[in-house]
Order: structure tokens, then sequence, then C-alpha cells
């Protein structure tokens, strides 16, 4: 029922333990507790929980409205995602303690999940996100440049307050391969110490730009705090997925990559779609790689 499985549930309800008392809750009867929950206005900032009292009567408040949601809406959205399955406990998959760190098109993993990823943070940044993210238990990992990241921080801390991970995209989103450590470890270590400062997070996934890496790259990573390197094994663009592997078809330990671009609402939905398509349920990738 919960995609988030339960340390994401844990997370979540942490983080809003310091919001639940100035939300407006609305009661929606069709839907179960965890739904319950309706931001009526702008994202709450995590440093700033002060969201908007409800300008428009509750659901619950007005049972009259029976009117589905408008295309395109909030509202709406919520309704087209997928109900999933509980996702199984998490079993974390292997990682050796020395040497190189992996590096995963798709996790090693036969449990039933898959996992969305979402890339940059500078292009675009559509505003419902975070609400959709938090009212769709949608359990997410944003890979950021990091100065995306600083112009833009109330905006991911939001996602962060609804239960998405920040994690490390660079700092200048130029290709690592070929480069030397020293120009590798300066964009790795560089991100990862400005994202740890805004966030509060030390990075522990790594992915690099355009997914072109080397040796180099494992190690400058590792020596950053990376635990693994990921790349993706489906991209989601415009609402539509688009499988790299020869199956079509979402597999366990699947990496669904998607950006902050105009359409992430539909990518969002698409990727939900496709996962619940496959019989599986999303989850998180830092409860899988620990
Ligand atoms: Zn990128």
């Amino acid at each position: 029922m919960f995609p988030g499985v339960s340390a994401t549930s844990a997370r979540r309800i942490l983080a809003a333990a310091t919001l639940l008392a100035l939300l407006t809750l609305s009661a929606c009867a069709a839907r179960p507790v965890f739904h319950a929950r309706q931001i009526t206005a702008a994202p709450p900032s995590p440093s700033v929980p002060t969201p908007m009292p409800s300008t428009s009567p509750s659901p619950s408040a007005a049972p009259t409205t029976t009117a589905p949601p408008a295309p395109g809406s909030l509202d709406w959205y919520v309704s087209q995602a997928p109900t999933f399955p509980e996702a199984p406990p998490p079993q974390p998959v292997p990682l050796t303690a020395t040497g190189a760190i992996p590096f995963w098109h798709r996790l090693p993993t036969d449990q039933k999940v898959a996992f969305i990823t979402i890339d940059d943070g500078g292009l675009a940044r559509p505003p419902a996100v975070a609400d959709f993210i938090w009212r769709a238990h949608i359990p997410v990992t944003m890979f950021l440049n990091s100065p995306a990241a600083e112009e833009h921080d109330d905006y991911f801390r939001q996602i962060q307050v609804a239960g998405g991970i920040v994690e490390n995209h660079t700092v200048r989103h130029t290709s690592l391969a070929g480069r030397s450590y020293d120009y590798q470890r300066q964009e790795i270590c560089g991100a990862a110490d400005k994202l740890e400062t805004l966030f509060g997070k030390r990075a522990t996934l790594f992915r690099p730009p355009f997914g072109e890496y080397d040796s180099t790259t494992l190690t400058a990573a590792r020596d950053c705090g990376a635990k693994a390197v990921l790349h993706w094994s489906e991209t989601v663009h415009e609402g539509k997925v688009r499988y790299q592997t020869p199956e079509k078809v979402v597999q366990p330990g699947d990496v669904l990559l998607m950006h902050f671009r105009p359409a992430l609402m539909d990518d969002l939905l698409a990727a939900l779609k496709a996962i619940h398509r496959a019989g599986l349920t999303p989850a998180l990738l830092e409860d899988y790689i620990r």
C-alpha cells in the first residue's frame, strides 16, 4: 500500500512531526491515513514550516463536491498515482568494506522494488513536485549539482521534507571520464561538501554527469564519501519511459532516471505506472545501499 517502505515511512513521520501541528488536516475518506494529509498551499519549508491556511474548503468539509479533479492539477496527479503492494522490508545489497566501490545500472536485488531518481536541478523546478511526492508517497533520490542546489535550496529542502534524499551529481556537470584525479575529486568532493552544508547529510551515492566515468571516478567518489556510483536502467522524459535494457519492462532493482525539467510531474507519474505495471513497488535507494 505504501511505496515508501517502513524505513522511509519512519523518516517521513519524523519530518512530518514538525509540520503536523501547522498543517490543515483534511480527512479524505477514499484514501488511507497516510493519504489524509493535504498540503493546501506551497510546500512547507522545513526551516520555516508555515504553510498558508487553505483558502478553499477541504474535501471533507464539502461533501457535495464530487467533480473529479481537473486534469493537470495536483489533485489529479495524486488521483492517477497507482496503489502499490506494500514494499518488502529492504535487504541492503552487499558492499565491500575496502577497494573500489560498485558502479550499478541496476541494483543487484531480487526484491520486487525499483528506484526513482531525479537529476540536475538547474533547468526547471515544477512547483507542485514536493506536494506530489509527499501526498503520493513517492520515494525519490535527487542527484543535484551543487550550484543549483544552493541557488534553489528551499525547493529541494521541501522535497527532502517530503521524504526525498539529496545525493551528489558534481559541481559543474562536466564529463569526468579521462580527467585527472584532482579534477574529479574537486568536482565530487566540492559538491558533497556543499550539499552536506545545505541539507545536513553527507551524500553516500554519486552519479557522474552523462553517466560518463572511469576508474578514477570510482576512486574519487569513494574518497569523497560515496558507497556506490549509479547509472540507470530506464530514462523518463515528457511522460514516456525509455527502456535501456532488452526486457522492455521494469525489472527488480531497476533505477529510473528523470530530470528536473518542466514535465517532471508527468515523468513521476509515468515512472509510477511503469513500476506498477511490472508488479513492483517504488523504494528508496538509500534503504538498499547503506
Ligand atoms: Zn545530469
